[in-house]
């Protein structure tokens, strides 16, 4: 049967103007990094598209290199889109990135010119889309001049390939440097890509106030660490988890006795709130109001379903916040 969008899709979702610009993305947006690729099940990656998009999540998050194999998110997240969305293409936002490894050769899998001018066409052809909405610079490799990728990434979005830019994970002095080339060019950064969680908060140091100095937005990624963050290692591993794949980046040994010991008083907190443990995760990641939105990822519609609901209780005392920082400790 044919797919129709739920028509209250967009009464759903808040939505939040990105850094200094016009554009208002969801709260949480849907990344495609693991599940949706030529190993996955095609139905299911389609559910949940389908599913997002019903719920108000119209941003989609790519990079050259998801799968595995490498490029197959993008090849599979294209055809979803002509067989689902082909008419709803302005009202989704779509990245996609360049820098990590992708093809065999020097030029495969740094922040160069000649990296990130191959990368989006290749990526352009395999979603068949004719524009992104926003391209990043995957990473600072540590060799390439900064002006040199930012230059890149400015000629991008002359030639039509994006209408934005982005950063993910530069550290703070070359971030800084790439927001003044950007901004300069007249093409500024609207949004800055960086892992963070309730595990994972070095962006507070200095990354979350650089950005919105700079008129950037900021995106947070692995808000649930990979699913150390929801109530699915309290028992040991599951056979079907991130952890148990052979193709996850969740290494077993990343599921460590102090992460599940903290995850289960963290659970603790969250049912006294009404919650799942990775609706609590979320919603702490977007109390912040730095932060612009936070890209989830998930295996299943259930999972989906479930982090969306995240949105109906996105306030924490002070008593609650204490607590949070005293498990962390
Ligand atoms: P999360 O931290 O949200 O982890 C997602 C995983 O957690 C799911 O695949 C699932 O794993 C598990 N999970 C999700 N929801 C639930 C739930 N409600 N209950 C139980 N388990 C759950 O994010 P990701 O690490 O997937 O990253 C999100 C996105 O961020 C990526 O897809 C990508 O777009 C972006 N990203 C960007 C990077 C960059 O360098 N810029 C790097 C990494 C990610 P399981 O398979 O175990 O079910």
């Amino acid at each position: 049967m044919t797919y129709q969008p739920s028509t209250d899709r967009y009464d759903r979702m808040p939505y939040r103007q990105c850094g200094r610009s016009g554009v208002f993305l969801p709260r949480l947006a849907l990344g495609l990094w693991h599940n949706f690729g030529s190993v996955d099940d095609y139905q299911v990656a389609t559910d949940m598209i389908r599913y997002a998009f019903d719920h108000g999540v119209n941003h989609f998050d790519l990079a050259n290199n998801y799968g595995p194999e490498p490029g197959s998110a993008e090849t599979n997240f294209g055809r979803i889109l002509r067989e689902n969305l082909a008419s709803h293409r302005d009202e989704l936002f779509i990245s996609s990135k360049a820098g990590h490894d992708m093809w065999p050769g020097p030029f495969g899998g740094n922040s160069s010119r000649k990296n990130l001018m191959a990368s989006v066409d290749q990526s352009l052809r395999r979603t068949g889309l004719e524009y992104f909405d926003i391209f990043y610079s995957h990473r600072y490799d540590g060799v390439t001049p900064v002006e040199e990728t930012m230059q890149a990434l400015i000629d991008i979005v002359r030639q039509g390939k994006a209408l934005y830019v982005g950063l993910s994970k530069y550290p703070p002095e070359q971030a800084r440097q790439a927001y003044m080339v950007l901004r300069e060019a007249g093409v500024p950064c609207l949004l800055s890509q960086y892992r963070y969680s309730l595990f994972e908060r070095t962006v507070e140091a200095e990354t979350l106030s650089l950005a919105a100095a700079n008129g950037s937005g900021f995106i947070a990624f692995s808000p649930l660490a990979q699913g150390l963050l929801t109530d699915k290692y309290l028992q040991g591993i599951p056979p079907h988890s991130r952890a148990a794949r052979a193709t996850g980046f969740l290494k077993v040994e990343q599921v460590t006795d102090e992460k599940v010991e903290q995850a289960r008083r963290l659970n603790e907190c969250a049912i006294r709130r009404g919650q799942t443990l990775a609706q609590m995760a979320l919603a702490w990641v977007l109390k912040d109001e730095r932060v612009t939105s936070c890209i989830v990822g998930a295996s299943s519609v259930k999972q989906l379903a479930d982090n969306l609901q995240a949105l109906q209780n996105m306030s924490f005392t002070t008593d609650e916040l204490g607590e949070i920082e005293a498990i962390l400790r």
